[in-house]
């Protein structure tokens, strides 16, 4: 059989393939790419050749292509094309700089840095000083009339080469270095002197000798060869895989490599370096905004080893450059037309620029700087509603610590369950806190710290400014109830171990009583030693109202909340929310005048016992119907009829065991003794080995009917007194955790029966709908069956993970840290939606539904109702609504808005990340 190679084929078929290009060149003022080849050059090396095309001073150097680290992991080795191409790229650098890598009296030294795609910081490696040897570094000395910086340098790249490239561990290098600070009694490696630093080269080189089997090589190429396939296999480190696991970025894609001309801002007064905005990026406001270091590197400015200067001082020291800098950075500005964080540095009074990006930046400042932006023609309205992410406006909405003024010493990181901050007094216990809150004008900030709250806690709660929790996860009793709240909180703050009985709470070594100081940041789960101050919160900020003005129109969900008390109906309302989604009446029960009425009807013996406890109840839920109707205003109102088991609202057994106990033993006469057993007699009766799927939901309301037949009364009787005043009220009760249309039917019979009798006696009748939450995967599977009683459905998303995972909700994180960590979940499935599993059945259950009846309302009230990529999903299924708690109402607005102007605009997710 006749072989034909490539070369000949080519030939035969009469044309000649270009050959790959693997190197592309930037500097001198033209780049060979551009800012848009991210697939080639990665984000780093198109932004480079893209700042450099506009003609900005970057150190010039070239960008070794993806293709060749594909090629690296094909073969193990890059082509010879790859060596070839690099070879003059280098050359072409080295007669631009005109300077010789690593060699000669002013020798051209490179970084070698890692640029792929979607930025993956930190995961891969990076070389500086390049070029660098035994000879290049005397020249240096010489040059920059500094040995300690050329002897550090050197240090520094043999440490890294040592690491990255040999592989030595870099314990290794480490135990040198700390034995010669020890030996020579400094602290800082600062100050080590250029002796002391000769040494510590000359040790480096043993460790490199007796780890790797040879010397560190002297050769300059082939330091930037060794070193350039370093970074390619970077790309297949563990940090790296996991890094693209977690984030979703496909693992053919490759890394590119910069080699790049190193500058330095440490070679004395006319040096320095720092960094800078555009823009404020925690106000917004509209200045120069930044910090830099004479005679430093970059690590000093953010290491906090010396405090940076403002860059507004540049102006005075360095008056050219700082003006150079201002045009340059409002001219990248205008370019990518966002706000800019950039990065630069000054060597010898000649500026360069590092890097620009767009910069991060707090709800508040990403607002005005949208707003700003349109107003100054940058950009379009349409175009400014993808500038804030819609979890960012929390900022508007509860207080922020502020962390300009103390030193922040962060004790330990939990789930960010519920924004905001909080800083106050820690307590142990429910009743603690009320009485260290105090009241009146004598009020206490205080933090209530649990190891996980009970609905118990619920007084305590109330009087807090913030929770912390060691348990619990996303959807714990904390984090919902907080939410709920718009209280801060942090749950599963898992290295903290909480003692409520020794009243003292345990981390890194310290520990915290009673009465000591703690801040807490909801947003990102941190919690923080001692007291911060706090910035308030600016609900009706006239800048976020423009903004949401531009967002609404495109919005085709409908957002409700949920809410369960006036007050929080009221809050919803106040953030725009159009209708409750979910009303859980059992949160009604718990408070601490009403607990006792429901243990009594728990303990009845018989239904005429239970019926005069709910009785009692009757008036106490009524009131509060009366007030969510009133706070609503004509727009509906979903309540839910009991849902939690039984149990939770007694106390807990083994509390019971114990204090029976010690009664037994010390007064074995005493009444409540009797009444202590036969309370424990009931709770060992209801006690469940698997509550949540035990006697709960519509299973409660099937096997003590008169509890929904309360209920229903207290609901119509409000409905009906309201409407009498003249307010629209639109009651849809909603039956929980049902399966099967048959206990659709047996609930919805009883709401319907009770209905008419409020009618009949008061005379007076209410539009009302008697709906069914969707929750277990069979109610999905059989939605056209049950969408024959029900008249609405309501996804309960946080129930429907849980049994579709079978993962119980309030154990999850025993698992799911190990889950994230190994990338076998991508995401917190209880915090946003999974659009594969528990979507399709949300999809499916909504499609059959509406088969049935194709008017059908379809609405979600899990947590997902409030989280902007689960919104998305929502949308794009076709739902009429979603519901959150009321503090997340704005971003599930924007989340709907986003998702609906996309389709129409045809945008690409184009947040600012
Ligand atoms: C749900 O399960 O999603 C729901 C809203 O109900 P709850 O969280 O009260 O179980
Ligand atoms: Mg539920």
């Amino acid at each position: 059989m006749a072989t034909t190679t490539l070369a000949q084929t080519e030939v035969e078929n009469g044309q000649r393939a270009q050959p790959t290009k693997y190197v592309y060149f930037f500097g001198g003022g033209k780049a060979d790419g551009n800012g848009k080849m991210k697939d080639e050059l990665g984000g780093k090396g198109a932004g480079l050749a893209e700042m450099t095309n506009a003609g900005l001073p970057v150190p010039p150097g070239f960008t070794i292509q993806t293709e060749a680290c594909r090629e690296y992991m094909r073969h193990g080795a890059v082509s010879a094309q790859v060596g070839r191409q690099m070879e003059e790229a280098l050359a072409h650098l080295e007669k631009l700089q005109g300077q010789k890598l690593g060699a000669g009296e002013n020798p051209l030294l490179v970084s070698v840095r890692s640029g792929a795609k979607f930025s993956m910081p930190g995961m891969m490696d990076t070389i500086l000083n390049l070029g660098l040897n035994d000879q290049s570094v005397e020249a240096l000395a010489k040059r920059s009339n500094n040995p300690r910086f050329a002897y550090d340098s050197y240090r520094r790249l043999i440490q890294m080469f040592g690491s990255v490239v040999l592989e030595i561990p870099k314990s290794a290098f480490e135990e040198v270095f700390d034995a010669k600070k020890k030996q020579k009694k400094v602290k800082l490696d600062t100050g080590l002197d250029a002796k002391a630093l000769q040494e510590v080269i000359a040790e480096y080189k043993k460790v490199v000798k007796k780890h790797a089997k040879r010397d560190f090589p002297q050769d300059s190429h082939e330091q930037l060869i060794m070193s350039r396939d370093a970074v390619f296999r970077s790309w297949q480190n563990d940090r790296a895989k996991h890094y693209r696991r977690i984030n979703n970025i496909d693992d053919m894609l490759g890394t590119a490599v910069n080699v790049q001309a190193m500058v330095y801002g440490n070679l004395g007064d006319t040096s320095g370096t720092g960094v800078g905005f555009t823009r404020n990026p925690a106000t917004g406001t509209k200045e120069f905004y930044g910090e830099f270091l004479l005679n430093a590197q970059g690590e000093d400015v953010v290491s906090g080893v010396r405090t940076p200067v403002p860059i507004l001082e540049l102006e005075k020291i360095m008056p050219d450059v700082y003006n150079q800098l201002r045009e340059i950075t409002t001219r990248l500005e205008k370019h990518y037309k966002d706000l800019q964080d950039f990065e630069f540095t000054i060597q010898e009074g000649k500026l360069y620029m590092l890097q620009t990006r767009n910069g991060k930046r707090t709800g508040l400042a990403a607002v005005r700087v949208a707003l700003q932006m349109v107003d100054e023609g940058l950009i379009t309205k349409e175009e400014a509603i993808f500038r804030v992410d819609p979890n960012q406006l929390y900022d508007f909405l509860v207080p922020r610590l502020d962390e300009k003024k103390t030193k922040v010493e962060v004790l330990a990181t939990g789930l960010p369950a519920s924004p905001g901050a909080a800083v106050g007094q820690i307590v142990f216990t429910a009743d603690e806190a009320v009485e260290a809150a105090g009241h009146g004008s004598k009020k206490n900030s205080v933090i209530l710290v649990r190891g996980e709250t009970t609905p118990e806690d619920i007084h305590g709660m109330e009087v807090a400014a913030g929770i912390l929790t060691s348990r619990g996860g996303m959807t714990s009793h904390a984090a919902v109830v907080t939410r709920g709240m718009g209280k801060c909180c942090v749950a599963g703050a898992g290295d903290i171990e909480v003692n409520e009985k020794a009243r003292e709470m345990r981390v890194k070594g310290q520990v915290f009583k009673p009465g000591d100081w703690i801040s807490l940041d909801g947003t990102t789960g941190r919690v923080i030693k001692g007291k911060l101050s706090t910035l308030d919160a600016k609900p009706d900020d006239p800048e976020l109202m423009k903004f949401m003005s531009w967002a609404e129109p495109f919005r085709k969900l409908g957002v409700r909340a949920n809410a369960d008390i006036p007050r929080d109906a009221i809050q919803a309302r106040a953030f725009g929310a159009e209708g409750i989604g979910l009303c859980r009446t059992e949160h009604m029960f718990f408070a601490e005048d009403r607990l006792p009425h429901v243990r009594t009807m728990i303990m009845a013996r018989d239904e005429k016992e239970r019926r005069a406890a709910l009785k009692k109840l009757l008036p106490m839920q009524r009131s509060d119907f009366i007030g969510v109707f009133r706070a609503m205003d004509g727009f509906p109102v979903t309540i839910r009829t009991l849902d939690p088991p039984l149990h939770e609202f007694l106390p807990r057994r083994e509390d019971l065991m114990v204090e029976i106990a010690v009664l037994e033993a010390t007064k074995p006469k005493s009444p409540k003794l009797k009444a202590l057993r036969s309370l424990l007699r009931r709770v060992e009766e209801l006690h469940e080995v698997n509550p949540m799927l035990g006697h709960r939901g519509c299973r409660l309301g099937i096997t003590y009917p008169e509890i929904t037949e309360m209920q229903a009364r207290a609901i119509f009787e409000a409905a009906v007194a309201v409407a009498k005043d003249g307010v629209k009220v639109k009651p849809e009760v909603m039956i929980p955790l049902v399966a099967t249309l048959n206990e659709t039917v047996n609930q919805s019979a009883i709401v319907h029966r009770v209905a008419q009798e409020v009618f009949k006696e008061k005379e007076k009748t209410v539009d009302y709908l008697v709906g069914t939450m969707i929750e277990l995967p069979r109610a999905a599977l059989v939605a056209d069956e049950i969408a024959k009683e029900a008249q609405f459905f309501s996804f309960g998303t946080n129930d429907l993970t849980q049994t579709t995972f079978g993962f119980s909700r309030d154990d999850v994180n025993k698992i799911l840290p190990t889950y994230l960590a190994e990338g076998i979940l991508k995401q917190d499935p209880f915090a946003v939606l999974d659009r594969e599993g528990v979507g399709q059945l949300v999809r499916m259950g909504t499609e059959r539904g509406r088969k049935t009846r194709p008017d059908l309302k379809v609405g979600i009230c899990g947590e997902h109702g409030g989280e902007p990529s689960s919104v998305e999903f929502c949308h794009q299924i076709g739902l009429n609504y979603v519901s959150c708690s009321p503090f997340r109402v704005l971003t599930a607005r924007l989340a709907a808005a986003q998702a609906a102007a996309s389709d129409k605009l045809k945008v690409e997710g184009g947040r600012t990340k």
